[in-house]
Order: C-alpha cells, then sequence, then structure tokens
C-alpha cells in the first residue's frame, strides 16, 4: 500500500498535502549544542513523511505508522499527554504562539528513521510536519525558521531538554554533505563528503528517550559547571584551562568532554576538506573514549559495537552517535567496505549479545516501496 493508500483506507478520502524530512546522523560534536558548541551532521537518505488534509473544524486526528491507533485534540487546547502525538501538539501550540492561523487536520505519519535510535526521528517529524502545514496553510517561514519552531516544539512543549542541533540538521542537512553548525551563531557551512568516505551506521535497538532522566541530569551538570567556571556556556572554556581538573566530579570529566569534543568538531571539519579519513578516524576513536568515560552515556551494548567495528582491518574510526543511553554507532571506512563492515560488525555481535542490531547505512531497502518520498 501506498502512502496515499494508508491515508485514504484511514481516513476515507485522500490527503492534500505530503512532505518529507529526512533523519540524520551526527558524524561528530555530541553534548555540544545545548552548551553552544559546534557539531558536524549529515542527513540520512531515511525520511519521515506525512500526508495531511484540512478539515472545516478545529479538531487534529493524527495516525503513525509506527505506533497504534489515531489520536485526537482541538487546536488551542493542547495537552501534554506523554505519548507520540505531543510531538504534534508542540508544533500546532508554537505556531499559535507565534501568531500563525491553522485550521484543523488530518495527519498521516510514517518513517524509515528508527524511532528512538539516536537518528533524530523526532526532529525529523516536526520539521516534516511543519514542511506540511507551511503547505497546508499557505505558511510564509523559511527553513532556518522552521527549524527554531521545531526547536521550540521539542524543548518547550514536550520537555526535552535538546540544543538545536537536530532541527538544523533535518530541515538544512542534505545527504553526502557534512553540515557544520555554531550553534551559538548559527552560522552553517556545507562540507561534501569525499567520495571515497563511507560511513556504517548501525542501531543497537536500545532505545532512549531524551525527555526524561538522564540527558537533563548531563545538561544540568554541564550549566553547573558552566557557574562554577564564571562563563555563559561550555563553549567559552579552553581546552587547556587548568580550572578545569580543579572542578568536582562528575564536572570535571563532563566539562572536559564537552571542551575536548568542540576541538574535535573542529578538528574533523579540517580532515574533511582534506580527504584525511585516517585523521578523521582517529578523531571518532577519542570521541567515543570520551563519550564512555567523561560524558558516561554509553552501554555495554554500544560499546561491544565500538569495539568490534575498531577490530575490522577496513575501519578507519567508531564512536557512539547521538545523545547516548541507547542509539547508534556511527563507523568511518572505505566507500568501497561499507557493506561487508556493516554485515561483519552485525554478525560478530549477534555471536556474543542478544538483540537485533539494526543496519541503518549503507540503506539496502527499496525506496521505491514509498513514492511519496519528496523533496519537501
Ligand atoms: P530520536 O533519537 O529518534 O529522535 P527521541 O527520543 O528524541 O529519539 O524521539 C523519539 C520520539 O519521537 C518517539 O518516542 C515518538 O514519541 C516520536 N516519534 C518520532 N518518530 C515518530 C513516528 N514516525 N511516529 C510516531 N512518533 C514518532
Ligand atoms: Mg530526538
Amino acid at each position: 500500500m501506498t502512502d496515499r493508500d494508508v491515508f485514504a483506507a484511514l481516513f476515507g478520502h485522500s490527503s492534500d498535502v505530503c512532505a518529507s524530512a529526512p533523519g540524520r546522523v551526527n558524524l561528530i560534536g555530541d553534548h555540544t549544542d545545548y552548551n553552544g558548541g559546534f557539531v558536524l551532521p549529515t542527513a540520512l537518505p531515511q525520511r519521515t513523511r506525512v500526508q495531511l488534509k484540512r478539515r472545516a473544524d478545529r479538531a487534529v486526528r493524527a495516525a503513525s505508522a509506527q505506533r497504534p491507533g489515531v489520536v485526537g485534540y482541538e487546536l488551542g487546547a493542547e495537552r501534554k499527554t506523554g505519548g507520540w502525538v505531543d510531538y504534534v501538539q508542540g508544533v500546532t501550540a508554537i505556531l499559535a504562539a507565534e501568531g500563525r492561523t491553522l485550521g484543523g487536520f488530518e495527519l498521516h505519519v510514517d518513517s524509515d528513521v528508527p524511532v528512538g535510535g539516536g537518528l533524530s526521528s523526532s526532529a525529523a517529524l516536526e520539521v516534516a510536519l511543519l514542511r506540511g502545514l507551511r503547505k497546508l496553510f499557505s505558511l510564509a517561514f523559511d527553513d532556518d525558521v522552521l527549524a527554531a519552531l521545531a526547536h521550540r516544539a521539542e524543548t518547550e512543549f514536550v520537555g526535552a531538554p535538546v540544543g538545536i542541533m537536530d532541527q538544523l540538521a533535518c530541515s538544512r542537512g542534505r545527504e553526502g554533505e557534512a553540515l557544520f553548525i555554531d550553534t551559538r551563531s548559527l552560522v552553517l557551512e556545507s562540507i561534501a563528503l569525499p567520495p571515497q568516505l563511507g560511513l556504517v551506521v548501525i542501531d543497537s535497538g536500545v532505545p532512549h528517550d531524551h525527555s526524561t532522566g538522564d540527558y537533563k541530569t548531563r545538561r544540568a551538570e554541564c550549566e553547573q559547571a558552566a557557574a562554577l567556571l564564571g562563563v555563559w556556556q561550555l563553549r567559552d572554556v579552553d581546552a587547556g584551562d587548568p580550572r578545569i581538573a580543579g572542578l568536582s566530579e562528575p564536572l570535571a570529566r563532563r566539562t572536559r568532554h564537552v571542551v575536548h569534543e568542540n576541538q574535535r568538531v573542529l578538528d574533523a571539519v579540517r580532515a574533511l576538506k582534506a580527504g584525511d579519513l585516517p585523521a578523521l578516524g582517529r578523531l571518532f576513536d577519542e570521541s567515543h573514549r570520551s563519550m564512555r568515560d567523561d560524558f558516561e552515556v554509553s552501554l555495554p551494548a554500544i560499546d561491544l559495537l565500538v569495539a568490534l567495528a575498531r577490530r575490522h582491518p577496513e575501519v578507519l574510526g567508531a564512536r557512539l552517535t547521538g545523545g547516548g543511553f541507547g542509539g547508534a554507532v556511527v563507523i568511518l571506512t572505505a566507500q568501497a567496505h561499507t557493506a561487508a563492515v556493516a554485515l561483519d560488525v552485525v554478525a560478530a555481535y549477534s555471536a556474543i549479545l542478544p538483540g537485533e542490531p539494526v543496519v541503518i547505512l549503507p540503506w539496502l531497502h527499496a525506496q521505491q516501496n514509498h513514492p511519496m518520498n519528496l523533496e519537501s
């Protein structure tokens, strides 16, 4: 069944508008964005797709292929439920707060982006929905404003204290390009990935939820460390600053991760521009050690995937990507070796631990399943 058929079966008529947005994989620079620092994501081929139709009243009816049932609410009466519809409610509540006029609508969502896998299914959903609503209600805002609206929906309504990386990556990122973002100035730079560069992304299958627990703790620790160091954000701390070691633990470790990770992003941009893949691989490795030991956001399943990747003769570097506490790993190799590396790592993992890691890149699934896989 095509997306259109699914919509018609669900709501009894066809949709007016479709839109989509990609997931993203962060190459390097994790837990730097809410510290005013640097990140380097790239768009995935996997996308979240939405279909929409206007209603005559102010009701919203929403369904997702990834969640059972149809959920509904009235515009102007958005209330947090703890369910996936909060991302939809967040978007309509923020648009209303910005003075944008909406009417009711029916929505169907489907996605190839793993949900809760550290590959930004949440921002892909927000960005795809905002693109769809922009068309449906002829709203005027550009892709940077769209990212900011999506970010507000997730932080202010859903309550996940994430930085701006994901929404900018899903709104502005393109496949085959790394998107360098200075999250303080919001200066962006696209850097073409060298053709010989190969990325393997494997979802551990351990889901996380950034609107709860540990992510908030890490963010609070960073804010506490910045206050103790007398700076606005950890972005403002120099990697060589002797005061870092004087902080109590775990604040010293957390700070060390953030300040060195920022430097690694800048070094990674230089390595990419020079086509120096071994240097980029070393930065991946250092970043993983830092996420594991200093920021403490890795898990045994993730560490195993990274260790198995690192043992592969064709792998140049590997790291946990995204917020952590589950999620995915990104592995650097040569383009020619991506399929072999992915299969070898998953096979080796399955011989040791239960669970089913899923290969996200290279993407082997047929895109023709999704005829509505449109750019915007
Ligand atoms: P991720 O790393 O995938 O962004 P998050 O925890 O930030 O993980 O977001 C995952 C949440 O986003 C899900 O629990 C769900 O509420 C929502 N979500 C994302 N994609 C979809 C989808 N296709 N259908 C329904 N809900 C989705
Ligand atoms: Mg997310």
